[in-house]
């Protein structure tokens, strides 16, 4: 433990971090089902499915099986002029469950390189078409990763001051962040529905494409909007032939309540972004899949039509593999079940929270839960509050990681609701406990 901790320090570079008031990270040992087991002895309850990948909990065996299975069968291959049977069950399945005619599947590794693919994609089907639509919409508070083509996409969440002259410049909407009985969201929504409006006035003719996370921002702090908002953003886009891009690389696989947030919204994207909980947080791997027409307009008889972009890993049937195991698992019927007594039960305990003061903005979608807690003013990523806060669950043993202000919760499906209540308790507990 003392020399885990030791290399670390002298040799790590961790995410996301400042090493200098970090404080040390804590080792872990072991993980199973919602719990994380460390090296110093101590359990920590994983709330936020550990940077929201993990869907069926840790080390779960028909995942770990099915993953063991395959290396011992076929760990890689090149994916550019040969094939597997994994990743072809994984294209048709996904394709199966999409709606509409998304059914091309590009495979990739992260989330962000799944947005960097939908991003080039949406250039490349203008440019090969001979249409010269280079502009892209975002908005704000939005974050699609962290690569330079994400971050571009993503530039108002707030991250990316150092790198704004490497960005190239995406138009950022007014996003309509609402809560459960939020009285003004009809106000907020027909706000930036009128700002869309106007973009397409002017630029409706030489955009590229829209990209938004629907129903949660997640990294700029879990901010909710309306299915009805997706939509209506999605039928003014159709009308203006702009390409919605819906980047549900953190909304996918259950998350929202639906198996993805695009079917609670009613809404077909022309390109859609699936990463994290895609291997029920296994592997790395990402997909990005598009609609048929807009494949067609990368096909002809030149190769300078194709689309010139690979990564090593592309289609790795390790994470395949996995995606079919987790798949099953997301699909069995005790998982419905399990995704609706989550939600029934943040929104139980979300009503009781909601009544202390110093807790504003109670939101609950699907799995996910969130508040913003205001005892000081101090609000942002950057809150003072927020590490303090972090501290106080993690001395209980809970892995909760505010962003900011915000205390949200993530769960694995696989959690017990005995397990929530320690997590709400322990909120209530910081919140109540304030001066
Ligand atoms: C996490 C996230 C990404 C980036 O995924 P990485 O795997 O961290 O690169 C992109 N979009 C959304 C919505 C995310 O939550």
């Amino acid at each position: 433990m003392d020399s885990i901790l030791a290399f670390d320090r002298r040799h790590v570079w961790h995410p996301f971090t400042q090493a200098r008031t970090a404080g040390d990270p804590i080792p872990v040992r072991a993980a199973t089902g919602a719990v994380l087991h460390g090296e110093d002895g101590r359990d920590y309850l994983d709330l936020i499915s550990s940077w929201w990948v993990n869907l069926h909990g840790h080390a779960h065996p028909a995942i770990a099986g099915a993953i063991a299975a395959q290396a011992h069968v076929l760990e890689q291959v090149i994916f550019a002029g040969f094939t597997h049977r994994g990743a072809v069950e994984v294209a048709r399945r996904l394709a199966a469950l999409l709606p509409g005619d998304l059914n091309r599947v590009f495979f990739s590794d992260n989330g962000s390189t799944s947005v960097e693919v939908a991003l080039k994609l949406a250039a490349q089907y203008w440019y090969n078409q001979g249409q010269n639509r280079t502009r892209f919409l975002a908005f704000d508070g939005g974050y699609h990763g962290d690569t330079v083509g994400a971050m571009s996409a993503g530039h108002s969440s707030g991250f990316f001051a150092p790198f704004a002259g490497m960005l190239f410049s995406v138009e950022a909407l007014p996003y309509p962040a609402t809560w459960d009985g939020d009285p003004e969201v009809e106000a907020r929504e027909s706000h930036s529905l009128a700002a869309l409006d106007r973009w397409l006035e002017h630029h409706g003719t030489d955009t590229a494409a829209l990209i938004m996370e629907p129903l949660i921002q997640g990294a700029s702090g879990m901010r909710m909007c309306r299915p009805e908002f997706v939509s209506a953003v999605a039928n003014r886009l159709q009308a203006a032939g702009v390409l919605l891009i819906l980047d549900e690389v953190m909304t996918g696989f259950g998350r929202t309540g639906a198996l993805f947030a695009c079917l609670k919204a009613g809404v077909t994207p022309d390109l859609i972004c699936l990463s994290k909980g895609l291997t029920g947080g296994f592997m790395p791997m990402a997909v990005t899949v598009c609609r048929d027409p807009l494949y067609e307009a990368f096909q002809a008889d030149e190769f300078d039509k194709a689309f010139a972009h690979g990564h090593s890993f592309t289609a790795n049937p390790l994470g395949c593999a996995a995606t079919l195991a987790s798949l099953d698992l997301t699909l069995a019927p005790q998982t419905t079940v399990a995704l609706a007594n989550i939600e029934s039960h943040h929104r139980e305990r979300m009503a009781r929270l909601a009544r202390l003061p110093g807790v504003a903005r109670p939101r609950v979608t699907g799995t996910v839960a969130a508040i913003d807690v205001v005892l000081d003013g101090d609000e942002g990523y950057g809150a003072a509050i927020g590490a303090k806060m972090r501290a106080f669950f993690t001395e209980r043993g809970l892995l909760l990681r505010p962003l900011g202000n915000v205390v949200y919760i993530l769960p694995p499906y696989c959690i017990a609701m005995e397990q929530l209540d320690r997590a709400y308790d322990a909120i209530e507990a910081f919140v109540t406990g304030q001066p």
